[in-house]
């Protein structure tokens, strides 16, 4: 019976562990069908990011429950591994609480911080739950989480909570097996959260109690395998990746916009055409964006690492004024763009057109002319993600390579181009004018 026990372990282990190596090499390739572009200088600061940012999760902790909140619920999720990891080798070497005849005294003790911190996830999820279906926090329950977005977030959190309660019941009926004197239950001592709750199973047989812990074993790991594998395909997998992207945040002050080499060179040319033939000629620059591949990798790990918190869109002064745009919709699209292509290219070998773009039919030019580039959304994501910098792109494509902007626009590029100026004033003018000024 251990035997078999045993086997279907390393199947459903193994087969979940190739699915979700499958999904993640996925999620690598359609994240590096953006164009390169390099982020390693200042190893120092980018370790600070990730430590401050990742780890410490610094921006959250501007809402200060909300964030110890969210915190119990990480910090449940990254210390629990080591009791994931236990049940995995229990799992594999056909053992039971393999670590307990190791640790001696200190089992109960940490097994006890893990029940703690159970308890606080689940206490912490039940909260969440409620500010999104009940008190319907605003950020929370706008338009572009209709469908899927909202569903996904209840579904992890229900799962979270089912499956605390699994450990924490699978706790409990060990503990009256090992008050029987099961021989299979070693003695471990009570458990600080469960060990008062025993005595609610004390009158159950030894089978039932095995059937009990047994159901919640098996229930729990599984569950905690098929939660690996929807990670994936979730918003939730910003808790892998908001690791790298910490690391690979813009360290530019953030009002410093990427500057345009290939911009700079057209102008320089048409001031000193004798340069041109020193020039070697070369592909036509493309200015701007127009769909995935044309944003960067860091742009496409940005998609894949957004929460969905809304956070940057509920302080975006567009989206406050009723505008279209939400920078939070911006990141959503890049990431459905990103997997749309990835997907053609998963089963066809290479992309070829499809007759969408990222552009216009994922995002409009309504919701793009709508940015101030105020950098509101940055400075507010918690986890160093950057719309403004796809957004930038994208405008710089509709401005640059199609000529496609307001009419008032168009009047101020023209201004500036004959004028130096936005204004309809020609520089004898202007300078005129300022001599007028001082005298
Ligand atoms: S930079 Fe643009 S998208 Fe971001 S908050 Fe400001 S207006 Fe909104
Ligand atoms: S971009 Fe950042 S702030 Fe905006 S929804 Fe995503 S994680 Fe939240």
């Amino acid at each position: 019976m251990l035997i078999i026990q045993e086997l279907l372990f390393v199947i459903a282990f193994g087969i979940a562990v190739y699915l979700f190596y499958r999904k993640a090499r996925q999620i690598r390739q359609n994240i590096l069908l953006g164009r390169d572009v390099q982020l390693n200088d200042e190893p120092a600061a980018r370790w600070r990011n990730v430590l401050l940012l990742a780890f410490g999760q610094k921006k959250m902790f501007r809402n200060p429950l909300v964030a110890v909140l969210h915190f119990f619920v990480y910090a449940g999720f990254i210390i629990i591994n080591v009791e994931i990891l236990e049940i995995i080798l229990d799992g594999i070497l056909g053992k039971h609480r393999l670590f307990s005849p190791l640790l001696g005294g200190l089992y109960p003790v940490l097994i006890g911080c893990f029940e703690i911190l159970a308890a606080l996830v689940l206490v912490g999820c039940a909260i969440f739950l409620i500010r999104r279906n009940i008190v319907k926090v605003k950020r929370l329950y706008q338009h572009e989480l209709d469908g899927w977005p909202r569903s996904d977030a209840n579904y992890i959190l229900i799962t979270e909570i089912v499956l605390m309660l699994l450990f924490l019941t699978m706790n409990t009926a060990d503990q009256a097996l090992q008050q029987h004197g099961h021989e299979h239950y070693m003695a471990t001592g009570a458990f600080w959260v469960t060990g008062p709750f025993v005595s609610l199973f004390s009158g159950l047989s030894d089978g039932t109690l095995i059937a009990i812990e047994r159901t919640c074993w098996w229930l729990h790991i599984l569950g905690i395998l098929a939660f690996l594998n929807y990670l994936p395909y979730s918003k939730h997998l910003h808790i892998i990746l908001a690791f790298p992207n910490a690391y690979y945040a813009d360290l530019r002050p953030k009002g410093k916009m990427e500057n345009m080499p290939a911009v700079q060179k057209e102008v320089q040319l048409m001031l000193q055409p004798e340069l041109a033939a020193d020039t070697p000629a070369g592909d036509i620059p493309k200015f701007g964006a127009k769909d995935v591949p044309d944003l960067t990798w860091k742009n496409l790990l940005d998609a894949y690492s957004c929460t969905e918190c809304g956070r940057c869109t509920a302080a975006c002064p567009a989206n406050i004024t009723g505008k279209k745009l939400s920078p939070r919709k911006i990141m959503m699209d890049t990431r459905d763009r990103a997997e749309a292509i990835g997907a053609q290219i998963a089963k066809t070998g290479s992309f070829t057109e499809d007759g969408k773009t990222l552009l216009r039919d994922y995002i409009t030019e309504e919701e793009l002319r709508a940015c101030t580039s105020c950098n509101a959304c940055v400075q507010e994501c918690p986890v160093s993600i950057n719309p403004l910098h796809i957004i930038l792109q994208l405008r710089r494509h509709l401005v640059m390579e199609e000529s496609s902007a307001p009419q008032e626009w168009n009047m101020m590029f023209s201004n500036i181009e004959n004028n130096m100026a936005p204004w309809k004033m020609s520089p004898d003018d202007r300078d005129k004018w300022a001599v007028e000024m001082n005298g």
